[in-house]
């Protein structure tokens, strides 16, 4: 009810013409609207996870409003630099990825490139050496495709004998029951890939098949070497898609991360994203003294030059928004209307992907 409210209220001040204002402002011409994505689905994987994944054809959608609306798609290290200058271009929105998926490579990256828009990929790493789908989001997306029944042979993978598939909760109670086993067991990539496997076989679904199309997988080094050859600019996201609150831990997720991408991309790396959004304020030394220059987290906001540089805030664009809310973003309406919190929410929704390898 409250978002049917505030979509009607944003098309009335599309209508009144506050968006142009706003757009036009010189508020808005010394900010920089910074987008984060996360997949673009391959088959149905946003039904699964609406805040998560994106058909291809809201990205193009998207990409349009930004043509249509005359924003000037800056790559993320220059809007940064020209931000802090005072040199920004008018309606200035600087393009992110998280994680790197081969959907990436796949559905988003033809976009991008038909639209001639920078982009800057946060890309974590130990799954780009390891070719197997991620376990805990393959667990999860392989019983959510069997949602609605009721299993019996739980007991096989240490589980309670009824497997009930029927709600969203009891489905999340699966994957943690086996996250957690997994970890208590110390199993590595391929135990764990084994025991997915062993998931998919009593849910009747063709585990082999799914790591064929490449389903919730990351890129592999040469696809990452590939595209950073033809511009796309690949920065930190740790190697496991993890923060430790161990500054040593957290410095050699860092470092691990770092090497692999300066290895593979050929290029420094200095710009990080806090993966899953969670951001601690003692990580931040430690990110300056690993020479990180900025960090964003997902936070809705538009960053001012007065915004902290580790701390930057992103309109984390879904599904679930309507194209109204999303130009109320672009434009700065959504920010001008403290729609911040609100919007921030939506962070939450994305703790599906691996703290853990
Ligand atoms: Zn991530």
């Amino acid at each position: 009810m409250q978002m049917m409210i505030r979509r009607a209220a944003l098309e009335v001040l599309r209508g009144a013409g506050v968006f142009r204002l706003a757009r036009d402002s010189r508020w808005r011409q010394h900010r920089l609207l910074i987008l984060c994505y996360h997949g673009i689905s391959q088959a149905d994987e946003h039904e699964w996870r609406p805040r998560l994944f994106m058909p291809r054809e809201i990205l193009e959608e998207r990409f349009r409003t930004l043509e249509r609306g005359g924003y000037n798609v800056v790559g993320l290290g220059d809007a940064l630099h020209r931000l802090h200058a005072g040199e920004l271009p008018p309606r200035s929105v600087a393009i992110t990825f998280d994680d790197g998926g081969y959907d990436f490579y796949a559905r988003a990256y033809p976009e991008l490139e038909r639209f001639r828009f920078p982009v800057t990929v946060y890309q974590t790493t130990y799954y780009s050496d390891f070719q197997r789908p991620i376990f805990n989001l393959i667990c999860s997306y392989m019983l959510w495709k069997r949602r609605g029944q009721i299993l019996s042979q739980g007991q096989e993978l240490g589980l309670p004998a009824a497997m009930d598939l029927r709600t969203e909760e009891s489905r999340q109670q699966i994957v943690f029951t086996l996250v957690k086993r997994s970890e208590q067991d110390n199993l590595t990539g391929s135990q764990k890939d084994e025991l997915a496997s062993h998931l998919a076989r009593l849910l009747d679904i063709d585990y082999e098949e799914l790591a064929r199309k490449r389903i919730l997988q990351l890129m592999t080094p040469a696809e990452v070497a590939e595209l950073a050859a033809r511009g796309v600019d690949f920065q930190l996201h740790t190697h496991r898609h993890r923060t430790p609150k161990d500054e040593s831990l957290f410095r050699k997720e860092i470092d691990d991360n770092r090497k692999w991408l300066e290895g593979v991309a050929g290029k420094p790396t200095q710009h990080f994203c806090y993966p899953a959004g969670d951001y601690d304020p003692q990580f931040l030394p430690w990110l300056r003294a690993e020479g990180v220059v900025s960090a964003t987290t997902c936070d809705a906001g538009l960053a001012g030059a007065g915004s902290d540089p580790l701390l930057l805030p992103r309109f984390v664009d879904t599904t679930a928004r309507s194209r109204v809310e999303f130009e109320s973003w672009l434009t700065g309406v959504g920010d001008l209307l403290s729609f911040r919190k609100e919007a921030s929410r939506h962070r939450m929704q994305l703790a599906g992907f691996p703290k853990r390898a």
